[in-house]
């Protein structure tokens, strides 16, 4: 699919564009008002600015205090024959004075002449009617204004905040998404007319209805007052939904390129803010949907069982994610962060007698070769280095030589460098000689496809803040049933009882132990939902193979030599050499590529100096270019 990138703006007239503080129409209705011999006040008069004016008229007429003198006048309120006659009047002294509000906005011309500039096209809605308009049109274009096309609320079935307008001048101007229309407005009702028709929505501050102040007031006025006054109409103009606030007009180029960024990363108007002030590049915790932060936003009784039936559905779908042959596995979910759930695993699984063989090639390899010693597990650690992967031959030599090994345990993809180990290959050999399998498939299991029946694993160890896109707070482990039954009593920690755990979970119906990270479950919930509408495990998979073959290339570009070979290379993470240069430093790397809204991973292996760049989360290929792109501008080196 072609990226969508903004292709043009619906801009409003009076207030927006010409009329700087929107006096025409409230100049009118105050006289008119005022010839009924009731006095309104104009704050009165902008409060449902935007509307069709006869809405408009009604609107005001429905205001309490309105109908009060209204009602204290004429004995009773305004019927259908009053508003005509009132709507008459009105007009009559509105086209009077029409002519004279329709100059530009300072900035709105120069505006105009940047985006044709740019391709932009420039579409219009307003309040006025179609007759108002044959005035407004003339008289703006001879000072200069006319954009390319104009709707009134007369031309469709109504005006705002419905959304027809606006669907008309997409027709017109030939723009399609919505998505790629950025919709600009002075009142309330421009936002949510932006909204309703699912563009993004800007409010300006400076000339807006909402201030109600002539250029000449603005100048004038205490700045300690009129920024108060400035900040309470953008906290209006965000209440009802607004995008971007801009103080004036001629600000609004940074939104539009704003806007195009979000764009390009899959963003659409409907989705709440991103609030990160960057990218994390990170192996977890990583950038996450605005939608699963959002779920956070609850808070959870831990015993009820509304709650422990998500956990139960999360429990079942992450077998159903893990393997076609379900009805042999289960899950167990465990607080804290990853390690500790390898450590629940090797800690609960491995009997006082057992032996474990660990292959490893990084830290987190060796990382479970340490928490067995710790926990005093008889073990060997077969060490392959940094940068090439395991090896299922030494692994079945190690097994002939050493026969009380009961235990085998791998890392799927090695976060320390990117590597992507063989779990198939060392399954096959690890089933062969009738040994348990344990895989730390941490920064693997929803981003790369795997069928643990197949591999033939008994336990694979995940968590909440990788492939699966969740935050961080607990990790799962998928296990094979049997082998998860002969595991009662052998814990050697009590909080950290795999086993336990587990037979809480199944006995009642979805329970954790001990306090659960009850929020971190919420979004997990949320992101699983999301991995499935992205398409599955294998959809994924293809983003993320995307985006780290599309950051392999721009780091190419820019002069960085890749730690791995592309056989080796996971599509989770890569390691780059530091360039040849006396004049790089990580350090100024890391600072000025973070400026640009990108975190980057210092690197973790003791043979050469490399750093590290993820390419998992709510990222995509656009993201890694706008990466590879930004590195190669500010090189410093
Ligand atoms: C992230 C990760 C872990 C666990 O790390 P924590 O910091 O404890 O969450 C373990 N193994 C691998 C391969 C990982 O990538």
């Amino acid at each position: 699919m072609k990226e969508v990138q903004v292709q043009g703006v619906i801009l409003d007239w009076a207030g927006t564009m010409i009329d700087y503080g929107c006096f025409a129409p409230v100049a009118a209705f105050v006289e008119m008002f005022k010839l009924k011999g009731i006095e309104v006040t104009s704050e009165e008069v902008r409060k449902p600015m935007g509307l069709l004016k006869r809405d408009h008229l009604l609107a005001i007429c429905k205001m309490e205090r309105v109908a009060a003198l209204w009602k204290e006048k004429y004995g009773r309120l305004p019927n259908e024959a009053d508003i005509d006659e009132m709507y008459a009047g009105f007009e009559k002294l509105l086209f009077e004075a029409l002519p004279e509000y329709t100059t530009p906005i300072p900035g709105a011309l120069e505006l105009v002449e940047r985006l044709r500039s740019m391709g932009v096209k420039i579409g219009s809605t307003t309040g006025y009617t179609k007759e108002m308009m044959k005035i407004v049109t003339a008289e703006a274009s001879k000072r200069g204004y006319a954009p390319d096309t104009f709707v009134c609320p007369d031309d469709t079935m109504a005006g705002r905040p419905y959304p027809w307008m606006s669907y008309e001048n997409a027709k017109r101007l030939g723009v399609y998404p919505m998505k790629a229309l950025v919709k600009v407005g002075d009142t309330l009702s421009d936002v949510a007319e932006g909204l309703n028709a699912g563009m993004w929505s800007v409010g300006i501050l400076k000339g807006s209805n909402e201030l109600g102040m002539t250029e000449a007031e603005v100048e004038a006025c205490d700045p300690l007052r009129l920024q108060t006054r400035l900040d309470e109409i953008e906290r209006q103009f965000r209440e009802a939904g607004a995008h971007y606030v801009i103080e004036t007009i001629g600000d609004l180029d940074a939104v539009l390129e704003e806007v195009n960024v979000r764009l390009a990363r899959g963003e659409s108007p409907d989705m709440l803010p991103r609030s990160n002030p960057y990218l994390l590049l990170t192996p977890g915790p990583l950038t996450t949907t605005p939608t699963v932060k959002a779920a956070m936003l609850s808070d959870w009784c831990t015993w009820d069982q509304q709650y422990n039936e998500v956990v139960q559905s999360i429990r079942s779908k992450l077998v159903r994610l893990a393997t076609r042959a379900p009805a042999s596995y289960t899950t167990v979910l465990m607080q804290g962060s990853g390690t500790f759930v390898v450590e629940s695993v090797i800690g609960s699984v491995i009997p006082h007698d057992g032996k474990l063989a660990v292959l490893a090639n990084g830290a987190y390899g060796d990382r479970i070769g340490k928490m067995a010693k710790v926990l005093g597990i008889d073990t060997v650690v077969i060490d392959f280095g940094e940068t090439s992967p395991v090896d299922g031959a030494r692994l079945d030599s190690v097994l002939l030589e050493q026969p009380d090994i009961t235990h085998v345990a791998v890392v799927h993809t090695e976060t320390t460098t990117g590597m992507r180990n063989s779990i198939e290959e060392i399954g096959r050999v690890a089933n062969r000689h009738g040994k348990v399998y344990i895989v730390d498939a941490m920064s693997s299991f929803g981003g790369i496809e795997l069928d643990v029946a197949d591999i033939g694993i008994d336990f694979l160890i995940s968590s909440s803040n990788k492939c699966i896109q969740g935050v961080p707070g607990f990790g799962f482990v998928i296990a094979k049933t049997t082998s998860l039954e002969q595991c009662a009593g052998r814990a050697r920690s009590l909080s950290l009882d795999l086993y336990d755990q587990w037979d809480t979970m199944e006995r009642e119906g979805g329970k954790w132990r001990f306090t659960s990270p009850t929020h971190v479950v919420y979004a997990f919930n949320q992101a699983l939902r999301e991995l499935e509408q992205e398409g599955g495990i294998a959809k994924r998979q293809m983003r993320f193979t995307n985006n780290q073959k599309t950051l392999a290339a721009g780091m190419a570009r820019a002069g960085f030599r890749a730690l791995l070979p592309e056989e080796h290379q996971s599509p989770i993470i890569t390691s780059f050499y530091y360039p040849e240069s006396d004049s790089f430093s990580f350090k100024e790397l890391y600072e000025r590529i973070k400026q640009e809204g990108f975190v980057l991973y210092p690197g973790k292996i003791s043979t050469a100096p490399t750093f590290r760049i993820g390419n998992i989360g709510d990222v995509n290929a656009a993201d890694m270019e706008r990466l590879t792109q930004s590195i190669e501008k500010i090189r410093f080196w």
